[in-house]
């Protein structure tokens, strides 16, 4: 079997909830279904959601649970000559350009132009600042000027290891997308795509909510000539009212004092049966079953 890398990257914008110990489970088991390395990566490049010492909590509910890996832990804001380096690389071959577009400039070309189509209630960016001419005075250090990438032309397809053949058409479906923030925060889609490349992460395995990316990491990924991972994206779990569980939403952090009550109901929700036994033997029964059901090669 070809070296496996997998990781589980939780922001850590609060504890870990019952939704994102599905995906760490998730990840996990896929990890060891196919003895692989896991690798936990904590993202933190947006300090104003980031919340001190809550990375530590987050590694304290995975342990608690035996999620556990025997690699260094990386933090995001380590890691930043990375997404410099690509960004540069990206810079190079005219991928990226400036842009100082506000929210209101971008919803009134929308209305001037009677299409306000979005996506997850996130505008479609209309190109405003594609074709400007080269401004040599701004860089990526530029407050208040944030960098989008030069969406490419065509549908991107790939496969889900769970949900199948996945288009999208990043050009119609997103526009040009955002990799530094006009706050100078290195953006989700550029950091991912980099430390999963450094990482030479094979396998992705995360939460539904993280499907509608993946067209977008795929672009950048050929953008920037790093080889492409398989990606699983597991159910998510919801919350009362039908909405995904979240910690913007209020999301009760996972109780991992009670860790098998906690990986049960993960577990059921990745459609595993749920464990009486201790909770390494229970583990050790689900990689046998994730394996049965996501790994037939
Ligand atoms: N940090 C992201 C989150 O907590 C996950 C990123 C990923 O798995 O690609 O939602």
């Amino acid at each position: 079997m070809s070296a496996y890398i997998g990781r589980f990257a939780p922001s850590p914008t609060g504890p870990l909830h019952s939704g994102s110990m599905v995906a760490a489970l998730a990840s996990w088991l896929d990890a060891q279904a196919n003895q692989g390395q896991w690798i936990i990566r904590i993202e933190d490049l947006d300090k104003e959601r980031c919340i001190r010492g809550v990375d530590q909590l987050i590694l304290k509910q995975l342990s608690d649970c035996y999620l556990t890996s025997p690699y260094p832990v990386q933090w995001q804001s380590q890691k930043l000559n990375g997404y410099e380096r690509a960004f540069n690389a990206l810079q190079i071959h005219n991928d990226i350009y400036p842009c100082r577009c506000t929210r209101a400039q971008i919803l009134s070309r929308l209305q001037e132009r009677h299409n306000q189509s979005e996506r997850n209630q996130e505008k479609i960016y209309p190109g405003t600042c594609r074709s400007l001419p080269i401004d040599e005075s701004v860089n990526k250090d530029t407050p208040g000027v944030a960098w989008r990438f030069k969406s490419r032309a065509g549908q991107i397809t790939w496969i889900d290891r769970r949900l199948g053949v996945q288009h999208q058409n990043v050009v119609a479906q997103v526009g040009d997308f955002i990799l530094k923030r006009a706050d100078l925060v290195w953006a989700y889609q550029l950091s991912v795509v980099v430390d999963d490349a450094n990482s030479k992460v094979t396998h992705i395995v995360r939460g539904a909510d993280l499907v509608d990316n993946t067209a977008r990491q795929i672009q950048l990924q050929q953008a920037l000539g790093y080889p492409l991972p398989q990606y699983l994206h597991t159910k998510l779990m919801l919350g009362e009212n039908g909405e995904k569980l979240s910690k913007q939403n209020g999301a009760t952090p996972a109780n991992t004092e009670h860790p098998l009550e906690c990986l049960n109901q993960a577990a059921k929700l990745l459609g595993l049966h749920a464990q009486s036994s201790s909770v390494q033997d229970a583990l050790q029964f689900w990689i046998r079953e994730w394996s049965d059901l996501y790994c037939q090669n």
